[in-house]
């Protein structure tokens, strides 16, 4: 339903630098600024040198919050936010987005629906894959990270647009992958993306309100694009790997 994505850089040690955010502060921030979409689970994943970290909550922003406190994730610079609204599956904890697959090595979120996702899961599951959620986006999850573990030769953007080619319906996805520290990659089809260009840090939203706090200059991707960010980059293509342009704008609206 909400979908918040974030690179930055860490600050330089000894600097007070109040420019610089950590990932978390952005992704609950952004969630924060969509719930008036409405939404039922919250849940948020960070990458480090240590790997993805994930929690994941059914009910309020506030329960995600809660569980933070509990049991809190490690400074990060890169990591994805979502707010679901569910189709496939209840509303539960487990359901829950980011869904973070293969053993701990990518964390996806997904907002819309993927019609052709009983194939590729029946697919998957003959091949030895476990799911633990009813959604259709844990298949996304799934066949992304088989996608590039055999097909991609390591590159997380060509992983992006193979598997985007593959799904059918109204997605716009958000991963991260363990390999791959600084990196955010996203895909849309039927379903809206907007980047944020910040200095020295890039953001993701479903909608603009996913980073208005942080910056007014934004890019919207036009139908079936693939977009890799990094906190000093973004590169657009089309599923198929030719480069592509998005629309450059300045958000209006005071936040
Ligand atoms: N179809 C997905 C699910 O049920 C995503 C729903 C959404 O857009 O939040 O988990």
């Amino acid at each position: 339903c909400g979908i918040v994505g974030y690179v930055g850089n860490a600050p330089a040690a000894g600097s007070a630098d109040s420019h610089q955010h950590s990932a978390l502060d952005v992704l609950i921030e952004g969630l924060r600024r969509l719930e008036y979409r409405g939404y039922d689970s919250a849940g948020v994943a960070v990458l480090t040198d240590q790997g993805i970290e994930s929690r994941k909550k059914a009910g309020k922003l506030a329960n995600l919050e809660a569980e933070l406190e509990a049991s809190p994730l490690p400074v990060a610079y890169t990591g994805i936010g979502h707010t679901r609204w569910a189709t496939h599956g209840g509303p539960t904890d487990r359901n829950a987005h980011p869904h973070v697959v293969d053993g701990g090595s990518l964390a996806l979120i997904h907002n819309g629906i993927i019609e052709n996702f009983a194939e590729h899961k029946a697919a998957l599951e003959a091949d030895g894959v476990e799911f633990v959620s009813e959604t259709d986006t844990e298949v996304a999850a799934a066949l992304l990270a088989k996608v590039y573990d055999t097909e991609s030769e390591g590159d997380l953007t060509r992983a992006m647009q193979l598997t985007s080619q593959r799904l059918e319906g109204a997605f716009t996805l958000l991963a991260i992958h363990k390999d791959h520290p600084g990196v955010v990659v996203a895909s849309r089809r039927n379903s809206p993306l907007v980047i944020g260009l910040g200095e020295g840090e890039n953001f993701l939203g479903s909608d603009v309100s996913g980073f208005i706090d942080f910056t007014k200059r934004a890019v919207e991707l036009a139908q079936d694009q693939v977009v890799t960010i990094t906190p000093e980059s973004f590169e657009i293509t089309d599923f198929f790997g030719s480069p592509a342009q998005g629309k450059e704008f300045t958000v209006d609206w005071d936040a």
